[in-house]
């Protein structure tokens, strides 16, 4: 067979060779040990959890190494796209702060001198490359038709064939002449162009995975498609071509891709492509909260497996990305206590330490976390990000909060800024209960009085108190007065003298701020009760207390 006159049979329109592309993607000028990575998905219309996971794993192996990550849209697959998916994976990695170096950034832009960095715009370079496989009799056009394709699978499903596929002596359009092809061209057959594979049944290959170590399995011996009839490119095809004209040194992607391997490994060989190195990151699973298994996180069952759902609950991007750290190296936590107010982005992250197996999401650390993250924030911050939050997701408490700037900040400023600041708030949608008290607008009395107290007793703390207020108290002044107000009323200002002694008082200093506190917020539990009254003001405070009384 003439190749050569086959190709130009089949690309008559192809001129360049793959050596154009080498000349133009050349290698980069990194130094030495710099890794380059890419994040690659389909975008079928959301951004999975595990793909902002992988996406991590990507940006922190090129930073660490000083090298290049980029995001490449993999689109080949036009029956699963959705219209808006690559705005809501751009949208998704912008929220939690994920910058690539090159790639796609937005609706028909990108950046970087390895473009176009999505696969539709790249239907050149595929058939080139295609072409040259033709060339050197490593590609052949097979008209199969789909029928015929179902044919050969009944077979080998009766048979003892070990593998399924087309190869081998199944592979009818392997050994077509020239004559055959050109009259089934002409004629306006379609046809696929599939790999001419050399694999043997018999044989094995090995490859490192970073992440797994040493994997060994089956040579391929399929003769995959290439281009589909369209003449679009398989992901398989696509992808090998892209890593190597991208000049991606290593392939980091989920586990479900490690069957795949032997096939890529084979088609970068025949495309005369070095091999990239390997690492194939675990799923991210869950525990399923009805019997308790492990199992993935899925985007029917659960809302947290779309990144989405975390912007919607108003977790800050810092929460979100430390604790996918912790997740991916165990180290992460001691670099963090060494290292309290760094980048998250610095860590020196390593693929080694990664663990194979499947990790676990639990939303209940997350949230530990994001409280711990929010509790060092400033309270103006904290105001700044909550209202790009609450103008998205709560158009009341927005408007609110920013009604009076001032004094949102100074309530979100309670116990906050001090040496042992309050773990309270894990996300912006918390906030508007948190804070509903100072707010008459949205807050509801609802009170739940110590029942170790008489209805008069709480009427009469009350009532004395609201007689000596004054929200301009400083602490100690504030705290004078709730002292003096117990012996009068029968309560004692010494715990200690209450403990040993229960029977003498109606009880103790704690229980009259707790009263004051119920009577003014509805809670037992709240920041610093002298910093709400001071904000509150003297009117309200009193408004409130009245209304209490009144409730009794
Ligand atoms: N487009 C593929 C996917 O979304 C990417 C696989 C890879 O990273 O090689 O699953």
């Amino acid at each position: 067979m003439n190749y050569e006159k086959l190709a130009e049979l089949l690309f008559p329109n192809i001129t360049k060779t793959t050596e154009d592309y080498e000349a133009l993607y050349p290698q980069r000028d990194l130094k030495e040990g710099a890794r380059v990575t890419r994040f690659a998905p389909s975008p079928t219309g959301y951004l999975h959890i595990g793909g902002l996971f992988g996406a991590l794993v990507d940006v922190l192996t090129a930073k660490a190494t000083d090298g290049v990550s980029y995001l490449r849209i993999e689109d080949t697959d036009k029956k699963r796209e959705i219209d808006d998916g690559v705005s809501a994976i751009i949208n998704g990695f912008d929220s939690f702060g994920i910058d690539f170096d090159e790639g796609v950034t937005g609706f028909n832009q990108e950046k970087g001198a390895y473009g176009p960095y999505t696969q539709s715009q790249r239907a050149e370079i595929y058939q080139t490359v295609a072409k040259d496989l033709v060339k050197k009799g490593l590609a052949y056009p097979c008209f199969c038709t789909a029928e015929e394709l179902s044919a050969i699978r009944e077979q080998q499903e009766k048979g003892d064939a070990l593998i399924w596929g087309y190869f081998g002596k199944w592979a009818k359009c392997r050994d077509l002449t020239f004559e055959e092809i050109e009259e089934n061209i002409k004629a306006g057959k379609p046809y696929v162009l599939r790999f001419r594979s050399d694999g043997q049944e018999d044989k094995r290959i090995f490859f490192d995975d970073i992440i797994r170590g040493k994997i060994e399995m089956p040579e391929n011996i399929i003769d995959e498609v290439l281009l589909k009839s369209d003449g679009i490119p398989t992901y398989h095809f696509a992808h090998a071509c892209d890593d190597h004209f991208m000049r991606t040194t290593h392939v980091i992607r989920g586990e479900e891709w490690i069957s795949s391997v032997p096939k890529h490994i084979a088609l970068f060989k025949a495309c005369g492509f070095r091999v990239p190195k390997y690492a194939h990151t675990p799923q991210v699973m869950k525990i399923d909260e009805e019997d308790g298994t492990k199992r993935k996180l899925s985007k029917r069952k659960d809302p947290e497996a779309a990144v989405s759902y975390f912007v919607e609950q108003g977790f800050p991007k810092e929460s979100l990305i430390e604790y996918l750290l912790t997740l991916l190296n165990s180290n992460f936590e001691d670099w963090r206590r060494a290292n309290p107010t760094a980048d998250a982005f610095s860590f020196p992250f390593n693929l080694k330490k990664m663990s194979p197996s499947g990790c676990l999401f639990d939303l209940v650390k997350l949230t530990d976390v994001s409280k711990n993250v929010i509790s060092v924030k400033k309270a103006k911050d904290i105001y700044d990000t909550l209202v790009v939050w609450a103008k998205e997701y709560d158009e009341e408490f927005y408007t609110l909060l920013t009604r009076d700037e001032e004094y949102a900040v100074n309530i979100l400023n309670i116990d906050r800024e001090v040496p042992k600041p309050r773990k309270d708030i894990a996300k912006w949608s918390e906030v508007k209960d948190y804070v509903s008290y100072f707010y008459d607008e949205i807050y509801t009395p609802d009170y739940t009085f110590p029942e170790n107290l008489q209805k008069e007793d709480v009427a009469a703390i009350l009532k004395a108190y609201s007689e000596v207020v004054d929200s301009a108290d400083d602490k100690d002044t504030w705290f004078s007065k709730i002292k003096d107000l117990c012996e009068p009323l029968g309560f004692t200002p010494n715990v200690k003298e209450y403990k040993k002694n229960p029977d003498a008082f109606k009880g103790h200093v704690g229980d009259i701020s707790t009263v004051i506190r119920i009577a003014l917020t509805s809670r037992k539990n709240t920041p610093d009760l002298h910093a709400i009254i001071a904000l509150l003001g003297n009117d309200k405070v009193k408004a409130r207390i009245n209304e209490a009384i009144a409730s009794l």
